[in-house]
């Protein structure tokens, strides 16, 4: 049987996914991986994935992570705690941070610059992909600047690149049951992309699949991706994972990793125009990571150093650099190590140096330690809790006599 007749349709796309047999779409979407990548590489990325707050005003329904305003589980990380969390990522042989956190009002567009130029200064290669675009909407929002103005600013101060997340599903009746049309619609999600992409920013591409979105919506999600990419060509790569609904007011089951692989599979066929497809074994595990190599995956994402936000939704699988390697390794490809450009920075960098081995999973702070960092105590407070939470504190410090005081250092 034809399935498509030259680029595919969103009508085509939609008839593959409900009657294609799983084994064929595979078998196509390996055909288009490879005719993309026929030297057999599969590249991965040595960085971290560090949230910096969870305290967040959005309220997603899917989400596990995130803590109110004022809640005492809510935390800010100090710049200290960032700068020690890259150099153990340096120790390890990366050279990235992925960072990302909550919609947190008490943290202005001035702490973030200060943040970026902080890193550039102590580790000036280092690389920050920073920032999910309803991140830049929320700072935009809190410091009555453009989108593009904020993208100026935070590239000024070090912004390298811009990772997909808060995507979900780029269609407002799906964003609006899932309680994230406030942080961004599908237009101003797609909006923060195209001005990056404009300013020489490469970015990429998510989907989270598994809620309440139809198959039809799941494909206009592709297909809105595409046609992005046909505009401005600033898409590196495209991840798409599955909701985990452990801990989530929203609840339910998670799709299977049939569902997972189908879907995998058809973003290769419908995005024609991306080079790299993820292969999302956070939330799948490694096996069903190491079958996504045949169904239209061709890079295994981010060896894994520190996770909190799925592992607040139950997902807890690990692998360092041995077992990614291991696993592409088995599967028939050759391990690659690349940057955020997607370029080959070389083979595995345990077979060139001893690096210390990380099996146990990183979290933000270790369990009890909420509260916000030093620094961030700096910046003017914008809500009313944190207001409220600093003046409690300095009247305590106050009432202390001068002898049971902490030492300023
Ligand atoms: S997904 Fe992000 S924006 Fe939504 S509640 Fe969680 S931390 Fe906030």
């Amino acid at each position: 049987m034809c399935w498509m007749s030259g680029r595919l349709t969103r009508d085509e796309a939609l008839r593959l996914y409900r009657s294609a047999p799983t084994s064929q779409l595979g078998r196509m979407a390996d055909d288009a991986r490879r005719a993309r990548h026929p030297d057999g590489i599969v590249t991965y990325i040595i960085d971290r994935n560090v949230n910096y707050t969870n305290v967040c005003v959005a309220k997603c329904r899917f989400c596990a992570f995130y803590r109110d305003v004022g809640s005492r589980e809510g935390y800010a990380l100090s710049f200290d705690e960032i700068y020690r969390k890259i150099d153990e990522t340096m120790a390890l042989g990366g050279g990235q941070l992925l960072l990302q956190g909550g919609h947190n009002p008490d943290i202005p567009l001035g702490w973030y610059e200060d943040l970026f130029r902080g890193v550039k200064s102590r580790y000036p290669d280092f690389r920050l992909h920073a920032l999910s675009p309803p991140e830049v909407i929320h700072i935009s929002r809190l410091s009555r600047l453009t989108v593009p103005e904020v993208i100026d600013r935070l590239v000024a101060a070090g912004l390298d690149s811009i990772p997909g997340g808060g995507a979900e599903i780029l269609v407002d009746r799906v964003r609006k049951l899932l309680h994230c049309d406030n942080k961004a619609t599908a237009d101003e999600w797609l909006g923060v992309m195209r001005h990056a992409h404009r300013k020489g920013l490469r970015t990429t591409a998510t989907m989270m699949y598994g809620t309440v979105e139809t198959m039809e919506e799941r494909i206009e999600h592709l297909f809105r991706l595409r046609e992005l990419q046909d505009e401005t060509g600033g898409f590196t790569a495209f991840i798409a994972w599955s909701f985990q609904p452990e801990h989530t007011e929203l609840g339910g089951v998670e799709a299977t990793g049939v569902e997972y692989l189908r879907t995998l599979a058809l973003a290769r066929l419908v995005l024609d125009n991306f080079d790299n497809l993820q292969a999302s074994w956070v939330t799948q595990g490694g096996k069903v990571g190491q079958l996504s190599l045949a169904y239209g995956a061709n890079d295994m994402g981010s060896v894994m150093i520190e996770e909190n936000v799925v592992r607040a939704a139950g997902a807890e699988y690990c692998m360092d650099e041995f077992e990614v390697v291991r696993n592409i390794e088995s599967a028939g490809f050759i391990p690659k190590r690349r940057n955020m450009h997607y370029a080959v920075l070389g083979d595995p960098i345990f077979r060139e140096r001893d690096v210390p081995r990380m099996l146990e999973l990183a979290v933000a702070r270790a369990d009890g330690r909420a509260g916000e960092g030093s620094d961030l105590q700096a910046y003017e407070a914008r809500s009313a809790a944190m207001r409220r939470a600093r003046q409690h504190a300095s009247i305590a410090a106050s009432s202390l006599a001068p002898s049971d005081r902490p030492a300023a250092d």
